[in-house]
């Protein structure tokens, strides 16, 4: 465990390290843990050193995860993200334990989200995910109907529409990876220029976060730099 908090330490240097190479502040940028497929002790280590936004892609590993968190720590508040492929029947739990949804990419689960968010909670923060390398096999929107979709989702009530979210095809060339990040700020500069406030750009991983610092993202998701590599197919 001391190995996470060695790594969460690594990670968050080279955020900051990276933010000022571009010019930028580093708290503009965020980190989110991506602890799937590691278990409570790992989020627990990782919250140990101050880290408190978590993501999550499977639903019933995540419902698991939180509930025993919460029954260890009662008094130990996290925010908690998802960030996996969502089945239209699953939107109920998601809506009542996460604060956050990066993988909307649909207006129907936007929908949904919005009426099963429980009124005693404040409003579900939003990314769109888009597919931004338009590969078939990818989730999300297309970039010519993210302007849409977008301007539609921000109208739910129960819903706060943040931003973009985006998982590029993966390249090892930084130039490459630059540029479909570019896009996906294009993008989300052009759903600002429609009026809608949004603060979010949810883009960057372990393999590709200078490129997503550099062309501007405010929250990177990050799994293997922090919690190792990932053991099962997941
Ligand atoms: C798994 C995952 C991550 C983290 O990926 P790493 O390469 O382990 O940093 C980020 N975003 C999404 C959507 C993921 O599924």
């Amino acid at each position: 465990m001391s190995l996470i908090s060695d790594n969460l330490q690594a990670v968050l240097t080279d955020i900051q390290r990276v933010a000022l190479d571009f010019g930028r502040s580093p708290e503009q940028v965020c980190l989110l843990a991506v602890s799937k497929t590691f278990g409570a002790d790992a989020v627990l280590a990782a919250a140990e050193c101050g880290q408190r936004a978590f993501g999550e892609n499977y639903l019933q590993e995540a419902l698991e995860k939180i509930e025993l968190i919460h029954r260890q720590m009662t008094d130990l508040v996290l925010e908690w993200h998802f960030i996996g492929p969502i089945q239209s029947n699953k939107t109920r739990p998601i809506a009542e334990n996460f604060d956050w949804v990066h993988s909307v990419d649909r207006e129907k689960i936007a929908q949904r989200l919005s009426e099963q968010r429980p009124s005693e909670l404040p409003p579900l923060n939003i990314c769109l995910q888009v597919n931004i390398s338009g590969e078939a096999s990818k989730s999300g929107v297309l970039p010519n109907e993210a302007v849409a979709v977008a301007l539609k989702i921000a109208q739910l009530p129960r819903l706060r529409l943040r931003g973009l979210m985006a998982v590029p095809e993966p390249t090892s060339d930084e130039q490459q990876q630059r540029l479909a990040f570019r896009h996906l700020k294009q993008l989300n500069d052009e759903i600002i220029r429609q009026g809608i406030v949004l603060d979010t750009l949810s883009m960057g991983m372990s393999s590709d976060l200078h490129a997503a610092i550099a062309e501007g993202s405010t929250m990177v998701r990050i799994g293997t730099a922090i919690f190792g590599s990932r053991n099962y197919a997941k």
